[in-house]
């Protein structure tokens, strides 16, 4: 076996029983820039074919042992040399060994006596064929390969043979077995999607017939019966003389992407949660509907609204719930456009409903008739949730404020009528929420002013403008004061006084009530542990707590810090809670005032009657006390249903151990009905108003002698 002389230069292997022979090759294909390995028989030369890789074969026939046919009939076999040029070298004017040599996979022949420089020369031009054809080989399988990863497919069609070829990934893209069928135009068309089937057909009429070059899209049913877009791509060649004389196609399947752009247009313009139209898509549709209505002459109303204390339901459960909370308030309202839309007789011509952002929606009403059919609509928006939302197992309530602006007179840009809608429902919150309002041009003023409360808060916390305010709480048995309420005040130097009724709700949507209540807190129980020292007449403290702070994590620690930091007994703290609290989440109410409980403070639902919770329900809850709302006292003695509410409220409570104590009370006569009902406590203008703590001790004296009176002339006999 030879050497190689040349690491980059193709080998040729020379298997031939002659040692002269041998010799030459060595000579001439060294001489030629080959590298050079030889075998003197058929089994050297497998042997040596398993260990070399030879680019060229040179190939005797007659050789002792294996013949150079049985030699070549085996190394064809191997996938390796299927393709390897093989020269064999027979005898002059054997034909019958030229016809084996074919037949045993030879590429050639030569005879003997070899011309050297000849057969040399030969075996140059066999090499660089052989390598052409390895280089197509090899990128048609790139070419089959690409294709099938951009799932394309191609196709051509002849006119002079009626040929028509595809490429194996058509056969793939169309779901058709290649065996089975011959390609065609027909069988292409037997696959198209019945509903495209006909506009495909006049296509192909037309690329035959005239100049023409393009793209059609269409639909294909696949062999699993599924749908696929498909994109066909057409190019006609024409001959030297413009005889069109062939076709050529690529035809790609682009259902994915056609989905993948779906899915980016459904995340451009609609909102994930919900499904509904998003902010850039309701903006656009609001543009053009300014477009329109300006060229028709026409009204059209938008509405802002979102839900009353969202903030508490997601700090309460959490954003998974509020998320689902939001998807369902979404359906709701969809739903009832639909139902309230296919009744006819609306007052306006279309709806087109979106989210803007967390609990924010807005809906727009194209071609209305007048004020009076988007109040109605209102109207039913807001009764849609009378009835609570069941969110994973929870029942919660909620309330839509909604505000409304018109074109043209509130406002004829997309900015300015959005701005308006929103001031609208700003003023429909603080009017009471859970109400519709339209755009008044005047609210503009008390947006600033919400604003400004909104900014000078933390400020005032800093620059210790808040107080504390007492009102003392009066019990009917003793007739003696022995507990009082904690209420904030806070008089800025610009805003002036600002009412808690003002500003405890915008501290509780922008959460600085947690800082501002924990103030209120230390400080009334620091004011309390004084009086408690000076042996004063108030030895026990309500304070207000906000759904917000009850919801905080740590709230318990927080109570149980600020008593240890002051020295007050738990027993001599009143927590007043909202009835809000117990409707949120019932569970987690019962833990959170169970461990509240735990550490020994009294408990007490403050505004009680005003929200959803029920007598019986609370009976699950460790309650002390029930504060009767004052809406129900203001008007006692005159409304009789007043009176008997007041009257089974006491009754029921006291049937549960829970005591009863009337707030708003103003007239003789209140206490008058509610002490002769076994009422527990009062409290209210007729006691004395709220006041700051020195004033409050200053007035005790006056406070005292007015109960002596009411306590022992007899002026209070029995009312029924
Ligand atoms: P609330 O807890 O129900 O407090 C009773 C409100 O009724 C107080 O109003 C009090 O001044 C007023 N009031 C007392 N007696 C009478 C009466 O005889 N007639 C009438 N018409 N009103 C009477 P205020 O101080 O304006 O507080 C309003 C609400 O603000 C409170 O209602 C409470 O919900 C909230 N608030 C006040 N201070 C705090 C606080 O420190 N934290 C929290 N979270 N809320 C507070
Ligand atoms: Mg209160
Ligand atoms: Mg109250």
């Amino acid at each position: 076996m030879g050497e190689s002389q040349h690491v980059e230069a193709p080998l040729v292997l020379v298997v031939d029983d002659d040692h002269t022979t041998r010799m030459m090759a060595l000579e001439f294909v060294s001489q030629a820039g080959f590298r050079f390995a030889e075998a003197g028989d058929g089994e050297e030369a497998l042997k040596c074919l398993a260990t070399e890789e030879p680019d060229l074969i040179l190939l005797d026939v007659e050789m002792p042992g294996l013949s150079g046919f049985e030699v070549c009939s085996k190394l064809r076999a191997m996938p390796k040399y299927a393709n390897t040029p093989v020269l064999m070298l027979t005898g002059l004017n054997n034909n019958k060994a030229i016809d084996l040599a074919y037949s045993a996979g030879a590429t050639d022949f030569a005879t003997k006596p070899i011309n050297w420089s000849l057969l040399c020369r030969r075996l140059k031009y066999m090499y660089r064929a052989s390598k052409a054809s390895e280089e197509l080989t090899r990128s048609q399988e790139r070419l089959t390969v690409a294709q099938r990863i951009a799932e394309l497919g191609s196709w051509s069609f002849n006119f002079a043979t009626r040929e028509m070829l595809w490429s194996d990934q058509m056969y793939l893209m169309f779901g058709i077995d290649a065996k089975a069928h011959k390609p065609s135009l027909i069988l292409l068309c037997s696959v198209v999607h019945p509903d495209d089937k006909s506009r495909v057909v006049a296509w192909f009429k037309n690329v035959t017939n005239k100049k023409f070059a393009g793209t059609i899209d269409f639909q294909i049913v696949s062999q699993n019966g599924q749908n696929r877009q498909i994109r066909q791509v057409l190019e006609q060649v024409f001959s030297d003389d413009g005889k069109l004389c062939h076709l050529q196609a690529t035809v790609q399947d682009f259902t994915d992407r056609r989905k993948a752009e779906q899915r980016i247009h459904q995340l451009a313009f609609y909102d994930e949660l919900t499904g509904l139209a998003n902010r850039t898509l309701f903006s656009e549709t609001l543009s053009q509907s300014i477009i329109m209505a300006r060229e028709n002459g026409e009204q059209f109303a938008v509405a802002y609204f979102d839900l009353d204390d969202f903030k508490k339901i997601n700090d309460t459960f959490g954003h998974s719930i509020g998320d689902k909370m939001i998807h369902a308030v979404g359906e709701r309202v969809k739903n009832m456009l639909c139902v309230y839309e296919s009744k006819g007789d609306i007052g306006y011509r279309s709806s087109t409903l979106a989210r803007m952002s967390g609990d924010e929606f807005t809906l727009l009403l194209e071609g209305i008739e007048s004020k009076n059919s988007v109040a109605s609509l209102a109207n039913v928006l807001t009764q849609l949730f009378e009835e609570p939302l069941q969110v994973d197992g929870h029942e919660l309530f909620t309330s839509l404020s909604i505000g409304t602006a018109l074109f043209p007179e509130d406002g004829e840009t997309v900015d300015v009528l959005l701005r308006n809608a929103d001031i609208a429902m700003y003023d429909a919150k603080r009017a009471g929420k859970n109400m519709h309002r339209f755009f008044s041009h005047d609210r503009d003023a008390e947006l600033v002013r919400y604003h400004a409360v909104e900014d000078r808060m933390r400020m005032a916390l800093k620059e210790d403008q808040f107080e504390v305010f007492y009102q003392p709480q009066l019990d009917l048995e003793s007739g003696k004061v022995d507990s009082a309420e904690a209420l904030l005040r806070w008089s800025d130097a610009e805003l002036g006084f600002v009412s808690p009724i003002e500003f405890i709700p915008i501290a509780e949507e922008n959460g600085f009530i947690l800082e501002l209540g924990e103030w209120v807190l230390r400080t009334a129980c620091e004011q309390t542990k004084r009086w408690i020292d000076d042996g004063f007449d108030v030895q026990k403290m309500a304070v207000n707590i906000s759904v917000l702070q009850f919801a905080q994590a740590g709230f318990t620690e927080l109570i149980e810090s600020v008593l240890a930091d002051t020295g007050l007994d738990a027993a001599q703290l009143k927590l007043e809670i909202t009835e809000s609290v117990l409707a949120v989440d019932t569970e987690h109410a019962v833990n959170a005032l169970k461990a509240l409980k735990q550490v020994g403070v009294e408990l007490s639902i403050d505004d009680f009657g005003t929200g959803y919770s029920s007598l019986s329900q609370l009976k699950h809850f460790p309650i002390d006390q029930l504060k009767i709302d004052q809406s129900f006292i203001r008007h006692l003695t005159e409304n009789s249903e007043d009176k008997a509410i007041t009257k089974a409220i006491i009754a029921m409570a006291g049937s549960m151990n829970i005591k009863v104590l009337a707030e708003g009370v103003e007239t003789a006569e209140h206490l008058e009905f509610l002490r002769a009902n076994e009422c527990d406590e009062i409290q209210g203008y007729y006691i004395c108003k709220p006041m700051n703590a020195q004033d409050l001790a200053n007035e005790m004296g006056n406070i005292n002698n007015l109960l002596a009176e009411i306590f022992s002339d007899g002026a209070l006999s029995k009312a029924s």
